[in-house]
């Protein structure tokens, strides 16, 4: 019998246990490989002297103010902390003489991030310290030590600045979402000066390939399975512990297997190194700052040593603060980029949110985009990449395209947790037609490890094979940073063409793309939103932050159309352009994927906050200055004879406007009424489409005279009515809303039985992501508040109302202003929450007389249709969706919308349609959203469909008040500010902004949009002088030139006829001659 026969086939698993054994850092390593992988290693004095300077605070100081501190000596074991300090090592090091002629490496864990500096303060590469998979813990410090001789007797010293950050790669929690710990230490683990024995590290990357091909065995037995396991076994049979040659034969052995090339119809995997740096998250902006810095210098140090390797980097926010805090590490990218290694790409401003923030918001997030990477970069991204947002809109089809990209690539649907999406490579039909060539990593990961096991496995996960033999593989760690460690790219090198494997090349993400667009057949498509069925609470957590990003929304319109009228009304106003690309940034900033869904930690909000906050009063002050300069006569509010009301929106609007300082002068003819909750003046005010009207005060009585007074009817139940010429709503005494009938039609909206604004406090406990999720069996357990009551408050002729109070849950409250005016069939709910619940959602319902199987919500320059059932997983999943102004339940004939000034998150089951308000999740923020809340809502009745109403126009009116000022009239000629832009024929277009084109000049860019749905033909008139016209992509690149016409209206300027098919985005330039006199 032949004693050296090979047991592997009667005992797979013995001997896969004995192969991890071979490889075990943990156990037998004195004996296995391990014992095997470094050539020398020495610790302490004289080779290691490490000192210690510790930063103020938590501040984080630069490496000039570091390396001027003084330094005390510091050992190994050592404690940072605490929690985001920031400590500076200095480590002197003194290589061996035995090192001589080899490549020596610092080995130093701290436990937490790092960076590594020269001595003269070049940032050289990032630590990751821990234990964890992505441990990076290695410096190369020289290729190759020189000897003593060269160095003239002298030992090398090397001396290098370790700026270590007390916090890991997933910041201080002590679970990876739990709210950040703030007295974490981290030990200082490892000082080591180290020589790589290269062959054995060789050895082992490549029993790991092998290893990993002989996982399926014994249950999924192939050919390939068993020659890797086979070949595995002879390798370490062929293994000689402290013998080198050893390695060179079991190398060899491996070899053999590695030659044999997979066939040409093998799946082709075009594999691209990232780090997903989340521009903040489980830490603060300043630490992404650092972060950035220490990852990328990290990958441009393995570029250098692996030629092959490609690294792509998104969000033009993180280049430009590399831009500015690490000028020299910019520069290094840049070479990078030039040599086809470093790629920026993704196309935005940062990777964002995509359910939240306003169609101009998007378009804004690839305008700064794409300039920022053609500026730096020569070039724009073709790939829109957005692997990790919660939910993708229905419109970004037709936005990319409009910013000159045409790919997408994402894969955050992989985490569905109801239905498996069926796509991989798929083109995505958006709300217009138009379609993206769309990409979701069958690896269903951004952080692929490089593994063989994971390379294999994501063919099986290809879902359009049949179509398309190749896939997109990002591998790299991250979310906190990191990206691919050398294993990675050492084992990519042995797995470019092996049998049993899919084939893999390092590649560009255009390569893949384009490459599929020519090989690909009959692709299959996907039409509409691309809903995420998971992080439905992500629409609702960190309230203020959705309410400042609103506000700044709308503020930056206003002040970029009225800072368009300013200067053309005197040619001496400069438009603020560089403040308003600032600002914008800084918005585009805030609605990062974790900042603005509300899924960050205390610390993120914080400086959300004070950017809102700060963009706030910049774009208040600087509406101030337009409006200053077209109306000059503005006095304060107590000389006053008149207002001038702005109204940025495009149509003509009837409303009551409510305006401090002016008093009520009993018996003359001016203001009528005083809010009694605040003490404002009510003032009825009719203004032109975009234009600014006057207000004669003394008039105000004829004109409310005008209008049918809205009035208080007291119940004998204790209910009240508050009723105008359109409707009549009932609140009961407990503050429901019993009855809302429209008195035009005689027709009552809330169905016997039931009622309107019930407040209702959900459990909401999900599964584990706290911030992120509302789960549907939290519908399942409700409680409704009870015990409110009604005060009457305002009894008209403009504004009725009643004020009403709650109890709500264990330790909240809740003051609500239900009011209805003169002007509108509105009926607005104005409340103040004082909020303190734990894992608690609290939800306002209304139920109508109402019965539609779809509900129609608000989306980015247009809305969506949605289900009111539950019949399949698909539907049922969409039980809790995204909207933005407003959602609408019509049937035939007639309908209701319910608006909002700043909540996202809707849900409409059969005739019930609620609105979240607010949620209590305690990670990774312990404190989210307690204290006090102030945001309104409303509902608006209306006669025909969705399609047939109002409603797009009463949601702008909702939420973008017309501005005004107090003027002397006599001192007063607003007439030429008039309609500067009007649109004709179409009421189902939107004009949504109008700004000074980015290219200097003084012409101007106007966004128009078709909002429900249809085709449209519409004239766009404008009073401004105007040379040219032209369409104009989101990039303001002109396309077709536009026919200018003498408006149909006499002083109505010029004018442009524009066609728009169902929910097509517009974007129209005009150039601009000098203004006559
Ligand atoms: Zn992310």
């Amino acid at each position: 019998m032949d004693r050296h026969m090979s047991y592997v086939q009667k005992h797979p698993k013995v001997t896969k246990d004995r192969l991890l054994h071979f490889m075990s850092k943990n156990m037998l390593q004195d004996v296995n490989l391990c014992a095997a992988l470094y050539n020398g290693r020495v610790s302490g004095a004289p080779h290691v002297k490490l000192e210690i300077w510790a930063a103020n605070g938590l501040e984080r100081p630069t490496f000039a103010v570091a390396a001027k501190q003084e330094y005390s000596p510091v050992e190994v074991g050592h404690s940072f902390g605490p929690s985001w300090a920031s400590h500076w090592v200095r480590a002197t090091l003194q290589i061996p003489e035995e090192f001589a002629g080899k490549e020596v490496r610092l080995i130093f864990n701290p436990s937490c991030e790092a960076m590594v500096w020269s001595e003269t303060g070049e940032p050289l590469q990032g630590i990751t310290g821990g234990n964890g998979i992505e441990k990076h813990v290695d410096y190369v410090i020289t290729k190759c030590a020189p000897q003593l001789l060269e160095l003239q007797q002298q030992p090398l010293r090397v001396v290098l600045y370790l700026e270590v950050a007390s916090n890991g790669m997933f910041g201080n929690g002590e679970y990876m979402i739990a709210a950040p710990d703030p007295n974490r230490k981290f030990e200082l683990e490892t000082a080591d000066l180290v020589v790589y024995n290269h062959d054995a590290w060789a050895l082992y990357y490549d029993l790991q390939i092998l290893k990993d091909l002989a996982d399926p065995l014994p249950d999924t037995p192939s050919v390939r399975a068993w020659q890797a396991l086979a070949t595995a076994n002879a390798m370490v049979n062929a293994f000689e512990p402290g013998d080198p040659d050893t390695i060179a034969k079991a190398r060899a052995i491996g070899a053999q297997f590695f030659a044999a090339k997979g066939g040409e119809a093998n799946h082709q995997v075009y594999a691209i190194g990232n780090c997903h740096i989340d521009t903040a998250w489980l830490w603060p902006y300043d630490e992404t700052k650092r972060k950035i810095a220490r990852s990328w210098s990290t990958q441009m140090d393995y570029m250098d040593r692996y030629p092959e390797y490609k690294f792509a980097a998104s969000q033009a926010q993180q280049f430009e603060w590399l831009r500015i805090l690490y000028p020299a590490l910019f520069e290094r990218v840049k070479e990078k980029v030039k040599c086809g290694q470093f790629i920026p790409i993704g196309a935005t401003w940062c990777e964002f949110d995509a359910n939240l923030p306003s169609g101009e918001s998007l378009v804004r997030q690839f305008l700064l985009g794409q300039r920022y990477f053609e500026k730096h970069f020569g070039e724009r991204s073709k790939v829109f990449w957005l692997p990790d947002t919660f939910g993708y809109s229905s419109q970004l089809p037709q936005i990319v395209q409009l910013a000159g990209a045409k790919y997408f690539f994402t894969q955050k649907l992989s985490w569905n947790n109801i239905n498996k999406f069926p796509h991989t490579t798929f083109r995505w039909i958006g709300l217009d037609g138009s379609h993206i060539l769309t990409h979701m990593a069958p690896a269903e990961t951004y952080t692929a490890q490089a593994t063989a096991i994971q390379l294999v496995d994501s063919l099986k996960k290809h879902k359009d094979i049949a179509y398309s033999n190749e896939s997109l593989y990002l591998y790299g760690n991250g979310d906190g940073g990191g990206g691919p460690l050398e294993a990675m790219l050492e084992r990519l090198r042995r797995v470019e063409d092996v049998d049993g494997m899919p084939k893999v090349k390092h590649a560009h993400p255009n390569e893949f793309y384009e490459h599929v667009e020519k090989t690909a057949k009959e692709l299959v498509s996907w039409k509409g939103e691309l809903y995420f069925e998971l992080h439905r609470g992500t629409y609702t957590s960190q309230a203020l932050t959705k309410k400042l990003n609103r506000q700044c929304e709308l503020l930056l319109r206003d002040v970029e159309m009225l800072s368009v009228l300013a200067q053309t009304i005197d040619s001496g106003f400069v438009y603020p352009a560089d403040e308003l690309t600032r600002m914008w940034q800084q918005v585009c900033l805030n609605q990062f994927h974790d900042v603005i869904p509300g899924s960050s930690i205390e610390m993120v909000y914080q400086d959300s906050t004070a950017i809102y906050e700060e963009v706030v009063a910049s774009a208040v002050s600087l509406k101030q200055q337009a409006l200053s300069v077209m109306i000059a006569s503005s006095t304060d509010a107590l000389h006053a004879t008149g207002l001038a009301v702005v109204n940025t929106s495009s149509w003509a609007r009837t409303e009551v406007v409510a305006v401090p300082g002016l008093v009520q002068q009993a018996g003359s003819g001016g203001v009528q009424q005083m809010r009694k909750r605040d003490d404002l003046a009510l003032v009825l005010a009719t203004v032109p489409g975009c234009s600014v009207h006057a207000v004669d005060l003394s008039t105000q009585a004829a004109a409310v005279e005008q209008v049918t007074p809205v009035r208080v009817v007291r119940e004998k139940d204790g209910s009240v009515v508050l009723q105008n010429a359109f409707v009549a709503a009932r609140i009961s005494a407990d503050g429901r809303l019993t009855s809302l009938l429209d008195l035009q039609q005689q027709r009552e909206l809330v169905p016997s039985g039931a009622s309107g604004n019930v407040l209702e406090l959900y459990d909401d406990l999900p599964i584990y992501w706290d911030a992120w999720d509302i789960e549907i069996y939290s519908q399942e357990k409700v409680r409704l508040v009870q015990g409110a009551s009604i005060t009457v408050v305002d009894e008209g002729p403009l504004v009725a109302s009643v004020a009403v109070e709650a109890k709500v849950g264990k330790a909240s409250s809740i003051r609500q202003w239900i009011s209805l005016s003169a002007s509108s069939a509105r009926l607005d709910f104005d409340c103040d929450v004082d909020w303190h619940e734990n894992r608690k959602c609290l939800k306002v319902a209304f139920t109508w007389d109402i019965y539609s199987d779809q509900a129609t919500y608000e989306t980015q320059f247009g809305v969506v249709q949605r289900p009111t059932h539950r019949n399949t997983t698909w539907d049922m999943a969409k039980f809790e969706v995204c909207a933005h102004k407003f959602a609408d339940l019509s049937e035939y004939g007639y309908g209701v919308a319910l608006l909002n000034d700043c909540k996202y998150g809707y849900s409409t089951l059969a005739n019930t349609m609620t609105l979240t308000l607010l949620r209590a999740p305690k990670a990774p923020d312990a404190n989210c959203d307690m204290g006090r809340h102030s945001f309104r809502y409303a509902v608006y009745p209306h006669t025909g469909t969705f399609n047939e109403s109002n409603v797009v126009r009463e949601a702008y009116h909702f939420n973008l008040a017309l501005s005004h000022l107090p003027v002397d009239l006599s001192a007063t000629n607003l007439a030429a500010l008039s309609s500067f832009f009007a649109l004709d024929n179409a009421p189902n277009v939107v004009l949504d902004s109008v700004k000074a084109a980015e290219d200097d000049s003084r012409d101007i860019v106007v966004r128009l949009y078709e909002t429900y749905g249809g085709h449209a033909r519409v004239i766009l008139s404008t009073s401004l002088d105007v040379a040219a016209a032209h369409t104009t992509n989101i990039l303001e690149e002109k396309d077709t030139e536009l026919e200018l016409r003498q408006a149909v209206a006499p002083g109505q300027g010029q004018s442009v006829a524009l066609s728009f098919r169902p929910f097509e985005i517009v974007t129209v330039y005009f150039s601009t001659s000098p203004r006559k006199n």
